[in-house]
């Protein structure tokens, strides 16, 4: 399906407000989310928009809202709140809700009842869908809260104002067909479905054109890429296809899921300068008998396997994770195994989260009669021996010299911050004439999950 520019919408904006509206388009969430945002804010320009960060002065105002734990709903409900006193000075305002929480049934009904001037909602991917939304809204004032219907196409085309000019997110497909017991997203993004390679060799050749240095692949479950698609191409297929666009530029991925990540990936990463010696590869827990009531359907056995594979086939590459910590029923021997698996793997990175039950999810209805209070200390526990980690992870670095893609400020003054090809941060100092370009550095210190450095 390809995206066509609705020009009845541009006429009713244009009639309804005799200049370019405005909109405030805030993103919540993982990096699908910003990159659905960027459509967001593409169609919108699209149709005759400008973009203001200012919420008083808009005309829309639209939150991309995420639903993986109940703090991000939370957060999103906080922000509404503080949007109706500018509701009710401003009738005429549009406020709407996209992205995960509006497939969820509670989020319409508490809109009802608790923001009920908010007017539209719209689903994860439905940015090609916002015209018509906005059309039914100015011509008949009907509102429209209810849940709307998941997608399970893919539209191409679709216009996008990118955040960066130099990094770039490029889904590879969307959704996701694992069921993970605790995971609420294939019941608010639906099934898997690829992007046809075509598609996403075309998406970004142009974006190594246009000087991106760095292209990060999308989706909930990148080593599944392919599945149903003509092409038959698999994840690391596509990966050397991309590879073999000449330019310079970096190409990163996420998520992987440990039981389809495969040693023929690891082989195409090792294979390819392109390709960063880093990956992002979910854990979740290292107790066989937790992962196997989370449903992830490998065991800590096999993950550590892959692991020591990778290890062996690409010793510069390092890994990154995610670890739940007080799933119901975890018992202090399974938190010990993931302690045990976090110290043999050393992840650079490690995003600990505790357990947050999700409404309509297996695991919601799994006894769980663990105390917060032992799940915290767990996950204080987990934090400190990740620091401990990083720090002799680290130490064989010092004074060696590695490229980074300098893509920010760095904290203290007059310096900038870089992203190593193995995704550790190096900040060193520097000024924003830097921003955007590869720089070799020279590495001095470890301070906690950032490194310091010096131009070399
Ligand atoms: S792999 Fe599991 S955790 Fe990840 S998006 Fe799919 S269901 Fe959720």
């Amino acid at each position: 399906m390809q995206y066509i520019r609705n020009d009845r919408a541009v006429e009713v904006l244009a009639a309804h407000y005799g200049r370019a509206p405005l909109a405030v388009v805030r993103s919540f969430g993982c990096q699908q989310n910003v990159n659905d945002t960027e459509r967001l804010k593409g169609v919108l320009l699209d149709i005759g928009f400008s973009l203001t960060g200012r919420a008083e002065e808009a005309d829309l105002i639209l939150f991309n809202t995420c639903a993986v734990r109940e703090h991000a709903e939370q957060r999103v409900f906080g922000n509404l709140g503080a949007l109706k006193a500018l509701k009710q000075a401003r009738p005429s305002l549009l406020i709407g809700l996209c992205g995960c929480m509006v497939e969820e049934k509670s989020t319409i009904e508490k809109l009802r009842e608790s923001y009920p001037y908010v007017d539209m909602v719209l689903e994860p991917n439905g940015a090609d869908r916002l015209p018509d939304l906005l059309v039914e809204k100015l011509t008949t004032r009907k509102k429209a809260l209810r849940v709307p219907p998941i997608r399970t196409e893919v539209v191409e085309a679709v216009p996008l104002r990118r955040e960066s000019a130099f990094k770039a997110f490029l889904p590879i497909m969307f959704g996701c067909d694992n069921n993970c017991a605790y995971c609420v997203v294939p019941l608010v993004r639906g099934g898997e479905r690829s992007r046809a390679a075509a598609d996403i060799l075309e998406e970004f050749k142009a974006l190594v054109a246009a000087g991106y240095k760095e292209i990060t692949l999308l989706g909930q479950n990148v080593n599944s890429y392919g599945r149903g698609t003509e092409e038959k191409l698999d994840f690391s297929d596509l990966l050397k296809m991309l590879c073999e666009v000449p330019g310079e530029y970096k190409i990163r991925f996420m998520t992987s899921h440990p039981k389809d990540a495969t040693r023929k990936m690891v082989d195409t990463i090792a294979g390819s300068d392109h390709l960063c010696k880093h990956l992002h590869l979910p854990v979740q827990s290292g107790s066989n008998e937790v992962l196997a009531r989370m449903n992830r359907r490998y065991t800590a056995d096999d993950y550590l396997a892959l692991i020591r594979y990778a290890k062996g086939a690409c010793p510069e590459l390092t890994f990154s994770s995610d670890v739940m910590v007080g799933y119901p029923g975890e018992s202090d021997e399974d938190f010990q195994k993931t302690v045990e698996l976090v110290k043999e793997v050393g992840f650079t990175q490690l995003f600990t989260f505790i357990f947050s039950k999700r409404p309509g999810t297996e695991a919601a209805e799994q006894p769980d009669d663990t105390p917060h209070k032992e799940k915290s200390d767990r996950i204080q526990h987990l934090l400190q021996v990740q620091d401990e980690m990083i720090i002799k992870l680290a130490q064989p670095w010092i004074g060696k010299v590695f490229t980074g893609l300098v893509e920010g400020e760095g904290r203290e003054e007059g310096t900038m911050a870089a992203r190593l090809d193995n995704n550790m941060l190096v900040e060193f100092a520097g000024d924003e004439a830097l921003l955007g370009q590869f720089v070799p550095l020279r590495i001095d210190a470890v301070k906690g999950a950032v490194l310091k450095g010096t131009l070399a």
